[in-house]
């Protein structure tokens, strides 16, 4: 299954709310800062990015410096546990958030679940306020294709991945340095 089939529902959502008003053009883009973000992606997510990145010519060394620079200053790789439970999430400014005007530089198509499925449910919001996380249909986003978690798996056989979700800078440098 593509990367866009996986999202359908959320990115129609998305768009439904979009028509309702209901999107992120006034906000500074709270949920991509540390301020709110503390965003993690599994192997298939950031192998979808990655493969995006890589595609377009953005996966070089500028960009692997900038996440190392997330790592660190944000110790997203202090994180407690063993990449199987996070007892705590750290939040950090995503390197792919460009600021209020450009927003997010990751297309729709290849985003994290996580990020696609947290929106605002009030029209012009810009404090963050009426965003939230909506968690049925990203429940039902995944019961819609089972193949999920069986690809999950099979990419950490394949890489010898220890990992099951991680802060997406993190989680882009650990694919790349397993071999995706
Ligand atoms: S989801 Fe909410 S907090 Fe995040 S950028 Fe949009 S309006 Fe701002
Ligand atoms: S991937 Fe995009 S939407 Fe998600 S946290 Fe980063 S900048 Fe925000």
């Amino acid at each position: 299954m593509q990367p866009a089939d996986r999202r359908l529902p959320l990115l129609n959502e998305m768009q439904r709310l979009t028509d309702e008003g209901k999107h992120c053009a006034a906000c500074p883009g709270h949920c991509c800062t540390a301020v709110a973000n503390s965003m993690q992606t599994t192997p298939l997510e950031t192998q979808d990015v990655l493969n995006y990145l890589r595609e377009t010519g953005r996966w070089n060394e500028d960009l692997k410096t900038a996440l190392r620079a997330s790592v660190t200053k944000f110790r997203l790789d202090q994180i407690p546990g063993n990449g199987k439970r996070s007892y705590l999430r750290r939040t950090y400014d995503c390197p792919f958030f460009a600021g209020q005007s450009l927003g997010c530089t990751i297309p729709r198509e290849v985003k994290p679940y996580g990020c696609l499925g947290f929106n605002p449910t009030a029209p012009l919001e810009s404090e963050g306020k009426s965003c939230g996380s909506d968690q049925n249909l990203l429940a039902q986003r995944e019961e819609s294709w089972t193949g999920e978690a069986e690809a999950n798996e099979e990419l950490r056989k394949k890489y010898r991945l220890w990992w099951v979700k991680l802060p997406l800078p993190l989680a882009l440098l650990e694919a790349d340095q397993a071999g995706f």
